[in-house]
């Protein structure tokens, strides 16, 4: 039997069209690198994506077509958003702070068509455009010139040309709308491809009340940036609520802090280094945190339970999430406990300095390190390797020939937790070998390689040390050559020749001998647990 409800298919121009017809004149506002400012509303949104969807098509983009973007947060990147899925494309944002051998990789393994940038990335694009041979149009989104050597449109005059009189492309609820890559683990970059309904399920989410609790309402401010995991899917939720959007072209913490007060923001999200820079900025500049704030969402590392309680003793709600670009991200949210009223004060920023419970839509578990078919119990004791699956948690990456999902359809996130019996989720440690320093990914292997490269180092273990502005940073383990003195300064000025220099881990601790397990590997779980106390020097 059929049920006798409609085929409405669940696709993102759903949600800007609801935002334009319900939400017209909420605005969205830019703050430009340059300071200068512009306001547009939803309405302006919708008609400026339909006009690119045109643009897309009269250059001869085609549905699945992959239309990149290198581009910092502001309403013309967010049209874009729109106006390539609009067309039935795949939105692939890039992090501009990749390196070029991961531009090169991307770019080509995702086969983008078209590529929008902000005149401040034109010099990786002049640098990059030999290497990207599958990119045949460049539109720049702002500045008074394109800067780069050849003729480049600007972003409103192309689709200038274009009237927005014109229908989204049709399709499927499955088709894929958005590409984005991860990196920072051993191997190229893995691209994750969300689907509409994907989106539209993950948005619904993301709108609820211990995620970013959105209606028209709010005001909120994504630091995230819209290279970073789809923004945490607010460009999507954001409209489905009809909120007001205060973007911020560049990430300095004056600017941000001002944006704050004159547009009253009530809520922002951002990973814990953003909202650092920005407390130091108060502190400094001797103010309050903005009265109009109400809501914070922090995610992508672990927030520091000292940065908790100084939002919470000031009426703020937090939000401490767990995500992954995998997991489109939310995976889990910051939802109070039930017997959250119950609680003292630090025992709910204790609640809180967790990674919170997963929303309708995300289960978790965790299994045994060694043995994945042991199921963990959630006794807030055993930590293990956390497992994740829903509707919007990847299946496959981009082209592998395989699954990444184990034949329950769970996929192994690398993070190690424990769950408590409450649900609430606790992270603990990594499998994945990787750093995450200000929210960006370090390879452990690519920097351990480069130094053994090095012709005084026998031995050399990467680990992430907790740092208290960047949430983490590399300290390098190193066992020298006998009879050889290398020492730090001559090792870090010889990283920086063969790793991006915000790799160069700032300290190099020397020591006899590294830790390894029974079967030869090095044991950076020993080795975390003896670093796990490491003072940095400056
Ligand atoms: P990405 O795919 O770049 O968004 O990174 C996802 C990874 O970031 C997760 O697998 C975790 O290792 C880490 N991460 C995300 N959110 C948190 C959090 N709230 N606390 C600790 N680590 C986190």
């Amino acid at each position: 039997m059929l049920g006798g409800m409609q085929d409405w298919k669940l696709r993102v121009t759903a949600l800007i069209d609801h935002a334009a017809r319900e939400h017209a004149t909420r605005e969205i506002v830019t703050r430009w690198a340059d300071g200068s400012e512009s306001r547009v509303t939803w309405a302006d949104i919708r008609h400026d994506a339909l006009r690119m969807t045109q643009a897309l098509r009269a250059a001869g983009i085609m549905p699945t077509d992959r239309i990149a973007t290198l581009a910092m947060n502001h309403h013309r990147h967010l049209v874009s958003w729109y106006g390539a899925v609009g067309a039935g494309g795949i939105l692939h944002t890039i992090n501009p702070r990749l390196f070029d051998d991961q531009l090169d990789y991307i770019v080509n393994h995702a086969e983008d068509r078209v590529l929008l940038y902000d005149r401040q990335w034109a010099p990786i694009v002049e640098r990059m455009k030999p290497r990207w041979p599958t990119i045949e149009h460049y539109i720049c989104f702002d500045g008074a010139d394109s800067g780069l050597s050849w003729p480049v449109p600007h972003f409103e005059d192309w689709i200038g040309a274009h009237d927005g009189q014109t229908e989204w492309a049709d399709g499927d609820e499955r088709d894929p709308c958005m590409l984005c890559y991860t990196s920072g683990t051993t191997g190229n970059p893995k691209g994750v491809l969300y689907e509409h309904r994907s989106t539209v399920l993950h948005a619904m989410c993301g709108l609820t009340v211990p995620v970013f609790s959105l209606d028209t309402r709010t005001v909120i401010m994504p630091i995230v940036p819209m290279f970073h995991a789809a923004s945490w899917g607010i460009p999507w939720s954001g409209a489905a609520a009809g909120a007001k959007f205060v973007y911020s072209a560049v990430n300095d913490p004056a600017v941000l802090c001002a944006m704050f007060e004159r547009e009253k923001v009530t809520a922002a999200a951002g990973v814990p280094t953003v909202w650092l820079g920005m407390l130091q900025h108060l502190d400094q500049a001797g103010k309050p945190i903005p009265a109009s704030l109400t809501q914070v969402v922090c995610g992508g590392s672990a927030m520091p339970r000292s940065m908790v309680e100084r939002f919470m003793r000031a009426g703020i709600r937090v939000a401490h999430a767990w995500g992954m670009t995998e997991t489109s991200p939310i995976g889990s949210t910051g939802a109070e406990t039930a017997n959250w009223d119950e609680l003292g004060f630090d025992e709910q920023v204790t609640v809180k300095a967790m990674q919170g419970r997963p929303p309708f839509g995300v289960e978790l578990r965790c299994v045994d390190l060694s043995d994945a078919t042991l199921v963990l119990p959630r006794d807030g004791k055993t930590s293990g390797a956390l497992q994740v699956r829903g509707p919007w948690v990847v299946k496959r990456y981009f082209k592998a020939e395989t699954d990444a999902i184990d034949a329950e359809g769970w996929f192994d996130t690398g993070d190690v937790a424990v769950i408590h019996p409450d649900g609430t989720l606790q992270l603990t440690d990594r499998t994945k070998d990787v750093i995450k320093s200000g929210g960006e990914w370090i390879s452990s292997v690519e920097l351990e390689n480069a130094a053994v490269g090095h012709p005084g180092v026998a031995e050399a273990a990467a680990i992430g040390v907790h740092h208290p502005k960047w949430d983490e940073r590399p300290l390098l383990v190193v066992v020298r050559k006998p009879e050889n003195d290398v020492d730090e300064t001559a090792l870090r000025q010889y990283l920086g020749q063969h790793v991006a220099k915000w790799w160069v881990p700032d300290e190099i601790a020397f020591v006899d001998e590294l830790p390894h397990t029974g079967t030869g590997k090095i044991s950076k779980k020993d080795l975390r647990d003896r670093f796990r106390d490491y003072r940095w020097r400056a």
